[in-house]
């Protein structure tokens, strides 16, 4: 990696309070922008408007602050791509799906939530399990791909409820290479045609992330495995805007010690608190928390465990993370916490 040139983001949505396996993604980034001389960006994915929960930003902008992960660009801070906040960038996401119509990537969907629902049940009854909207369920539903272009035309300027869908190709093995996890494929027909624009005019996930990765000049994306499945769906749209893909790196599951994955609810069931609010209120040092998470995953390849930030800087590297899921352990998290 080229000193300088790294740009890589921490992209929350405001859905709910920084949990610890938000914090070990920031730290990861944060880690790996510093050790390259490059940039850490904060971007707040809020473009879902029904989950948003008031005060989550703060709480992760306080919860970054806490733990010292400093970033170079952000809400508060300003910077080349501002503002970092998906919400008031609305215009531009939908420039970009208007584009993908014209370049016949992607099309105008009108149907109602009832014939939506009629055709979950109709796939269901002749034997589907997992009804989608896709290569061959979207020629018999009304969108701009079966309906004629005069009365496509209509239904826009009668002010139609629409949404912009992405036109997956019906069978394609989509791959691509995780710097954590080797070649990943996954098969076009496991994937629905997506929702890009809602009939709010608000991006899904899927075009505001790559949008912005693209135009903030991210090199790496680093986050944790439960986005592996929405990669393919990336590809696909770099591809089809002509852009190049960042560098991707899915982080390990971090797993219950009971097995499974820590949820909020299993963690509660078992007194291990998952909030980085809730390690702030209970008083543990940041940097406890801090070098506990760095090694939720990654690991120097030496002795040593107890680390500063800086020293976590020096030896941090996305070759010694490791792709399996790990155990959370409260009681190594305590041991943490009398070393500082
Ligand atoms: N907004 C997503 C989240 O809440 C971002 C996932 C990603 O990093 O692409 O984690």
């Amino acid at each position: 990696v080229p000193s300088g040139s790294v740009r890589v983001r921490f992209a929350p949505s405001p859905t709910g309070f920084l949990h610890i396996g938000g914090l070990r993604t920031a730290l990861y980034n944060f880690l790996f922008a510093r050790k390259h001389g490059g940039q850490f960006i904060l971007r707040i994915e809020d473009t879902d408007q029904e989950r948003y929960v008031p005060g989550a930003e703060e709480d992760i902008i306080a919860s970054l602050q806490w733990a010292g992960l400093t970033y170079d660009e952000g809400p508060n801070v300003g910077g080349p791509c501002a503002p970092y906040r998906q919400s008031e960038r609305k215009a531009l996401y939908r420039q970009y799906a208007e584009q993908l119509v014209a370049s016949g990537h992607a099309y105008y969907a009108f149907d109602t939530p009832e014939e939506l629902e009629e055709m979950r049940q109709r796939l269901q009854k002749s034997g589907n399990p997992s009804p989608k909207y896709d290569a061959i369920t979207r020629m018999s539903m009304r969108n701009s791909l079966t309906l004629p272009a005069q009365e496509v035309e209509r239904l826009l300027a009668e002010g139609t409820p629409y949404v912009i869908r992405l036109k997956v190709p019906r069978r394609e093995t989509i791959r691509f290479y995780d710097l954590i996890r080797g070649w990943v494929a996954f098969e076009s027909a496991e994937i629905d045609d997506q929702v890009l624009l809602k009939s709010d005019g608000m991006p899904t996930y899927h075009l505001a992330n790559v949008v912005d990765d693209h135009l903030m000049g991210i090199t790496h994306v680093i986050r944790g495995e439960e986005w592996l499945s929405s990669t393919p769906k990336h590809v696909l749209l770099y591809q089809y805007l002509g852009w190049e893909m960042p560098q991707m790196a899915h982080l390990p599951l971090i797993l219950s010690p009971k097995g499974g994955k820590l949820s909020k609810r299993s963690a509660d069931a078992l007194g291990i608190p998952v909030l980085v609010r809730q390690y702030r209120e209970l008083g543990y040092e940041p940097a406890a928390l801090v070098n506990y998470l760095a090694f939720l995953g990654w690991n120097p390849g030496t002795e040593q465990e107890v680390f500063t930030l800086e020293e976590l800087i020096e030896a941090f590297s996305l070759d010694r993370v490791r792709p399996s899921g790990v155990q959370f352990s409260l009681d190594k998290l305590q041991w943490y916490n009398q070393q500082f």
